[in-house]
């Protein structure tokens, strides 16, 4: 038996995902179909999925699918009803980190080719599934219905889903979700129906009462990219096949916020292709949605932090969008190669902005961006896998790996790359790249064979040198841990002035320097930069600079919180107390996980007792992901008894 998984893994000549316990490689997925009724008052969901699998291996009698905390209620063949056995097999303790396996012991052998079709009847509650985010209706703005989202990346679907979680496996995905509320509308990756499609695949008893939705994408994706929102949530057209969703009571001025949608989608398409998914819609969460966004086909997710009142906070928006051709329609095969998704996401969204904002504007971007990598790498320790851009995930939760890491090291290595082969014939590879291996889930080592072939067939006299270089510093660059092996260049003067004015702030003791109405002038880009500086530099950084600075600047309650962040953490680790109850405000009011997860560590050290109490107070309103992330970072802190 393990010669024989062996000889397919070596005949399949890729990557294996070592964070599914699926055997995808005997058996593929081929389509998920979900239908669940949502009560989302109980927190519960009554669920069923029927899945159509391939047979890839000569022989195959049993399917393992990853499961996290689901209660499974029975297995069935979809066309005669007739029940299968299965097993739960626990994992012992991946079983909390990474889920367990749902065995399906099939009703005979089944040969290379066949297809199999199976119904999974399960139930889903918030304590289980820790890829849903319930909000009771008290933490709408409207306080009149709940609210459900999802999500998934890295593998958090198989806590909703039984499935094969990977990102090797592409799937179509089509939902029947019915709703007991009228009131609550309903969006999932994927096109809406007009018109049912899907016979439902249970009798409901009260099924008039109930409002159905259907769901449809005639393009395959990995389980990650499935996603759901249910709630009071409305949807308003941004023009050209964009749309805005959210909450009724913020729909018109987010809209307003996002009005340039149609430009960011027609100056992608300029530079990479035509955009194949239909309409794109992006939904802004309520405030504890844990990430900046997630690109689940058309149907993005955003933070409300980007909404910052002047457009600067959307290059989100540009990100995502930039997701429909990197990550979603080339993928990467498991989340060692998320830089696969993300680091080509991150050049499409700069080349984009340097389009919009000109080049020393995409430069400071790249400085931040590597400066949080750079503080992720610390965190993680410089020797660590996690601090490469090919992480070791065996035996972890994929998530604790996640960071700036690979978004700014394949960002480099991408600029590094259009330096040498030049911008418009790399413009053209990146082109032939996303036909080549579209609708398909890749590697590194396939993207580098290609990358050389291309430069081969398309360089003509300079081909060889180019070669050469890219030859010696491709593995390091993919798999060493530390700083990108070649620095590019991202000097301008925004990053130099910035940083004089922060150092004339330290200098001055608590006195205002000459040149700080500058920073009023600053985009906030520049603004990071400086703040940045201050952090950097911290243990020169006085209380009573921070006071001054305050006064002048108003950086306690600002508006943006990507600002607004980096403000706390100085007063976090200068310990300017006065300040206390803006980081106070902040946690209590932004769910983005990796803004929390740093204040939470500063705040475990600094302010022990703030960071208990601000942390149980905020429990409810934070993601599952999120407090289980916190709740390992207070762990190095241990409660300090006050009476001691
Ligand atoms: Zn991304």
């Amino acid at each position: 038996m393990i010669y024989l998984l062996l000889c397919i893994v070596l005949s399949y000549g890729a990557e294996i995902d070592v964070n599914t316990f699926s055997n995808y490689i005997e058996v593929s997925q081929e389509h998920v179909h979900i239908e669940w009724l949502l009560d989302l008052d109980q927190q519960h969901i009554n669920a069923t999925s029927q899945q159509i699998f391939r047979v890839n291996s000569n022989k195959l009698d049993k399917i393992d699918l990853d499961i996290y905390q689901l209660d499974i209620i029975a297995v069935y063949i979809s066309s005669s009803g007739n029940i299968l056995q299965h097993n739960i097999i626990k994992q012992g303790d991946q079983s909390l980190l990474q889920g367990d396996v749902l065995q399906i012991k099939l009703d005979r052998v089944y040969l290379r080719g066949e297809y199999i079709k199976l119904n999974i009847r399960y139930n889903l509650d918030s304590k289980g599934a820790r890829a849903l985010g319930f909000l009771r209706k008290e933490q709408t703005y409207s306080k009149q219905v709940p609210y459900l989202f999802s999500q998934c990346e890295d593998n958090n679907c198989r806590s909703m889903i039984p499935l094969q979680d990977t990102p090797s496996v592409k799937i179509y995905f089509t939902a029947s979700v019915l709703v007991k509320d009228a009131r609550i509308n309903v969006f999932m990756t994927g096109n809406k129906l007009q018109s049912m499609k899907f016979k439902l695949l249970n009798n409901y008893d009260n099924l008039q009462a109930l409002t159905l939705y259907q769901f449809e994408l005639d393009i395959k994706i990995p389980a990650y990219l499935i996603g759901i929102i249910a709630g009071e949530v409305v949807e308003k057209s941004t023009g050209n096949q964009t749309y805005v969703i959210a909450e009724p009571h913020f729909i018109d001025d987010y809209a307003q916020e996002l009005s340039d949608l149609p430009i960011y989608m027609n100056e992608m398409q300029k530079y990479i292709g035509p955009y194949i998914w239909g309409d794109y819609k992006i939904v802004i969460l309520p405030a504890s949605f844990p990430f900046g966004g997630m690109e689940h086909p058309l149907l993005t997710f955003a933070s409300p932090t980007i909404i910052v009142g002047d457009k600067s906070g959307v290059g989100t928006a540009i990100h995502e969008i930039a997701h429909s051709w990197v990550g979603n329609t080339v993928t990467g095969r498991n989340w060692a190669n998320f830089w696969i998704n993300e680091g080509f996401c991150v050049f499409l969204e700069r080349k984009i902005l340097s389009r919009l904002n000109g080049l020393d504007s995409v430069k400071l971007d790249a400085i931040n961006g590597n400066s949080s990598a750079y503080t992720s790498m610390q965190t993680f320790g410089l020797d660590n896998s996690f601090s490469s851009m090919h992480p070791n995930t065996k035996n972890r939760n994929p998530d604790e790996a996640t960071s700036r890491v690979p978004y700014e090291k394949g960002y480099q290595l991408l600029t590094y790359l259009e330096t040498l082969i030049k911008e418009d014939p790399f413009q053209q590879f990146l082109r032939d790249y996303i036909q080549h291996f579209k609708f398909q889930s890749i590697d590194e080592d396939q993207l580098y064979q290609f990358l050389l072939n291309w430069v081969r067939t398309n360089k003509g006299d300079d081909a060889q040198k180019i070669i050469t270089d890219i030859q010696t510093i491709w593995k390091d660059w993919v798999y060493k841990p530390g700083l990108s092996p070649i620095q590019i260049d991202v000097q301008t003067p925004l990053f130099t002035n910035a940083n004089n004015l922060a150092k004339a702030w330290i200098d001055g003791r608590g006195q205002v320097p000459e040149q700080a109405d500058e920073f009023i002038q600053y985009k906030p880009n520049q603004k990071s930069v400086f703040l940045q500086y201050l952090i950097d530099n911290s243990g020169l950084v006085e209380k009573t600079v921070l006071a001054t600075m305050d006064q002048k600047y108003v950086l306690t309650f600002y508006k943006d919180q990507k600002i607004a962040y980096k403000w706390y953490r100085l007063v976090l680790l200068v310990e300017y107390r006065e300040a206390l109850e803006g980081v106070h405000d902040f946690v209590s009011k932004v769910g983005v996980s990796s803004y929390l997860k740093v204040l939470y560590d500063l705040l475990g050290y600094h302010y022990n007792e703030e960071a208990y109490l601000w942390f149980d107070e905020n429990k409810t309103f934070y993601h599952p992901v999120v407090v289980e992330a916190i709740e390992k970072i207070l762990q190095k802190y241990p409660k300090k008894n006050i009476f001691e």
